[in-house]
């Protein structure tokens, strides 16, 4: 029987430990030379496998999450966004809304930051080791309506399916009519009491049964939506126009 470190390296790679398996020979030389016990050895290995699968699953749910663009919520600048305090947004960080499943619906008039803290929280939850999934209002519909015949609406479906939190941005941009409206529902009607949902939208619930059309429908998702939620108002000037870059 061989002991080399090669075939200990196979071996490892064998029980799909293969970052273990390549810094295998660093290990040894460590253990040797800090005189490890045999539990401080293994602790070592193990826990250097542990933290390398955590990364490799978060790298592949925040490929999955979508995000038209990565901001963090220490960048979001509270003295631009009076509406919020940082005690309240201290609180949505620590993610105890997501694991209640609670609804939030940020509202408010374009540019005031409510896209940037919803992809804020959903780095915060990826980091927390949960699956989200980001889509505006204007892809998920044609999502919905060709799920029956494309694959990749299908792929796509399932992973909002599965999240653990959905980010569904900029509702009620578009008019919808019953078919959309009502594939809408049920997707919502999934949700309901599964994962959490952050909607964003420029107009208040109050206003959404116009753009859904049917006031059966509009209840029903309403019902749903809002039964465990938190709605945040935010305002002020749009934060695009104050900061507008230009060219000259
Ligand atoms: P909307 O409310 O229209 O979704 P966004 O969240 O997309 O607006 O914000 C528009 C831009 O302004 C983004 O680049 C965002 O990072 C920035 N922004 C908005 N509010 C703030 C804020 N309070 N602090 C830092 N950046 C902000
Ligand atoms: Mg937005």
């Amino acid at each position: 029987m061989s002991y080399s470190v090669e075939s200990l390296q196979r071996q490892f790679k064998l029980f799909r430990m293969s970052e273990t398996a390549k810094e295998l020979p660093d290990f040894l030389r460590k253990a040797e030379s800090h005189s490890w016990t045999y539990q401080e050895f293994l602790h070592e290995l193990l826990s250097y496998e542990e933290s390398c699968r955590e990364q490799k699953m978060i790298e592949k749910h925040l490929k999955w999450a979508r995000f038209p663009y990565q901001k963090s919520l220490n960048e979001f600048d509270l003295q631009e966004q009076r509406s919020l305090s940082s005690r309240q947004l201290k609180q949505l960080k620590e993610l105890s809304w997501l694991e209640q499943s609670f609804n939030l619906i940020f509202l408010g008039p374009p540019g005031v930051g409510k896209t940037h803290l919803a992809i804020g929280l959903g780095l915060e939850a990826i980091q927390n080791g949960q699956r989200v999934s980001f889509i505006s209002m204007g892809e998920l519909i044609p999502l919905l309506k060709t799920e029956e015949y494309l694959r990749k609406a299908q792929i796509q479906l399932n992973r909002i399916r599965k999240a653990d939190l959905v980010i569904i941005d900029d509702l009620m941009y578009m008019a919808m009519d019953q078919h959309e409206a009502n594939l809408f529902f049920h997707l919502i009607n999934h949700l309901y009491e599964r994962s959490s949902i952050i909607l964003t939208s420029n107009k208040g619930p109050e206003d959404w049964g116009e753009l859904l059309g049917d006031q059966g429908i509009t209840t029903a998702i309403l019902d749903r939506l809002l039964h465990r939620s938190e709605v945040i108002h935010l305002n002020g000037e749009s934060h695009r126009i104050k900061y507008r870059k230009s060219i000259f």
